[in-house]
């Protein structure tokens, strides 16, 4: 191929980057796919004529930049998270972008950074310190528990000690599944001096009150962010948005590419929010699934970490490199990552998940 006598290896890459690798969960096309948390349900017609009505009313503008400000959808993702929430919010309290991985990044970029420290509770989403080190934030982690929950004790020590400048709070916690209390969160506020990011990309799937109902007693101090991808169905629209301060948000203007936000993306989105009530129906579903899957698998025996998302993460595999494979081989793709013993799976639908559990049994069947 054109240019391919040069590797990797032969460019002037920043030395902090070599040898890393990129996020990569495999993708595969499997009769069954339960690997990166996505709803598994996908649009229904409706919203696809009135997306598809938008975009193209969208495109006859396409000679022009978008709103840079993204305004009018800034405004319908503030009026959801009132409704959501409880918590009145408006235009100036939120942030979006393509995807929260983007307002992860914006965030490291205005408040992390060279000579800044980032820190989080391990394991948790895999991105998180990537992003930090695109960033050339040092990232510091503390592991969780055999139970993958956090020791409160011994976190508001470190947080104190260590002073990151940001600290990763998941809630729920990818891949692990559970969330944290909201007295647990505003302890570790109270104990760091840090920039918190509270993600909770999985919040629609949780009972839990959300950590944006702590925004306003740390105003300078709390982010909580959010996203499409997963509750909203939106994965393959990419946009992910962030609760905060008003100034918050003036910090990561500082930061944003302009126009990051196409017209294109920016009408989907504002039609995938139109169609809210009906697209978040899921939910009910996937959390009823979830219970099923989970009592299931408890009844072969299998180990499940309490989840209060659309995934679980569950064991205890002698060789979970070969437990994965046998799952692909039975047409069914989850994920491994790398948690000795473990791996997770996505909460699909109903006939996904009835596949996840044959393949199960089979492959527990075996191991006896
Ligand atoms: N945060 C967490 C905890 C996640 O699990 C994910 C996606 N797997 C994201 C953020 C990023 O999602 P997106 O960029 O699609 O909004």
């Amino acid at each position: 191929m054109m240019g391919d006598r040069v590797l990797l290896s032969d460019l002037p890459l920043r030395s902090d980057l070599v040898g890393h690798k990129p996020y990569g969960a495999p993708q595969l096309t499997t009769p069954v796919q339960i690997n990166v948390n996505e709803n598994p349900f996908p649009p229904s017609a409706e919203l696809i004529a009135d997306l598809t009505a938008s975009v193209a009313a969208a495109a006859a503008d396409l000679h022009r930049y978008p709103d840079r400000d993204a305004t009018e959808l800034r405004a319908e993702l503030a009026c959801y998270l009132t409704r959501a929430t409880g918590i009145e919010m408006g235009v100036d309290n939120v942030w979006a972008a393509n995807g929260s991985n983007e307002i992860l990044q914006q965030i490291l970029q205005a408040f992390g950074g060279p000579g800044r420290t980032a820190l989080g509770f391990v394991p948790s989403y895999s991105m998180h310190p990537i992003i930090s080190s695109g960033t050339q934030t040092q990232w510091l982690q503390m592991p969780r528990l055999a139970d993958f929950s956090v020791d409160m004790d011994a976190a508001v020590s470190l947080v104190a000690a260590q002073k990151p400048d940001v600290l990763f709070v998941t809630s729920p916690n990818n891949p692990t599944g559970a969330s944290l209390p909201i007295a647990d969160i505003r302890r570790l506020v109270l104990a760091s001096e840090s920039m918190v990011i509270v993600d909770e990309a999985y919040a629609e799937f949780s009972g839990r009150p959300s950590a944006i109902t702590l925004i306003d007693e740390f105003p300078g101090r709390l982010m909580v962010v959010r996203t499409m991808s997963k509750a909203f169905a939106f994965a393959g629209g990419r946009l992910g948005y962030l609760a905060a301060a008003p100034a918050v948000i003036d910090a990561l203007q500082l930061v944003r590419l302009p126009y990051h936000l196409s017209a294109l993306t920016q009408a989907a989105a504002l039609a995938a929010l139109r169609h809210a009530e009906s697209t978040l129906a899921s939910v009910a579903v996937l959390i009823s699934e979830r219970n099923r899957v989970v009592a299931a698998l408890q009844l072969l025996g299998v180990t499940v970490v309490d989840s209060d998302a659309n995934f679980i993460l569950f064991g205890m595999f002698a060789d979970a490199a070969a437990a994965w494979q046998a799952y692909l081989d039975g047409g069914v793709l989850i994920r491994d990552l790398h948690i000795p013993g473990y791996l997770r799976a996505s909460i699909g639908t109903p006939a996904d998940n009835d596949s996840f559990l044959k393949v199960t049994e089979d492959i527990y069947a075996k191991m006896k």
